[in-house]
């Protein structure tokens, strides 16, 4: 769990430097929908700060930047990985 942590934090403290990726579509720059907002809500889910409930979900859900950073990450990190393997393993040890 502590690589996930440890990119998920370096990802929520990075001021989206990965943002060129897609900056050429208007609709996917909404700041609660970049990598970085992502991983602070999956941070504050596996720190029992957030449930993962459907609100939560939905919010996770929407993944266009974080796909779109994909290839992209200044710091060479596959964000939808992380997050998806962050919650499969809490999910699994709750
Ligand atoms: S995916 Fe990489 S470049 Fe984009 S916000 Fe996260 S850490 Fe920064």
């Amino acid at each position: 769990m502590s690589e996930f942590r440890k990119d998920l934090t370096t990802c929520a403290y990075c001021p989206n430097t990965c943002r060129p990726s897609y900056a050429a579509n208007a609709s996917l720059q909404i700041e609660s929908q970049t990598p970085s907002a992502l991983s602070l809500i999956t941070l504050a889910v596996l720190n029992r700060q957030l449930p993962l409930d459907a609100e939560t979900r939905q919010a996770l859900s929407r993944r266009g930047p974080l796909e779109a950073s994909v290839g992209h990450c200044t710091y060479g990190l596959n964000m939808p990985a992380v997050i998806d393997a962050a919650l499969v393993t809490w999910i699994d040890h709750d």
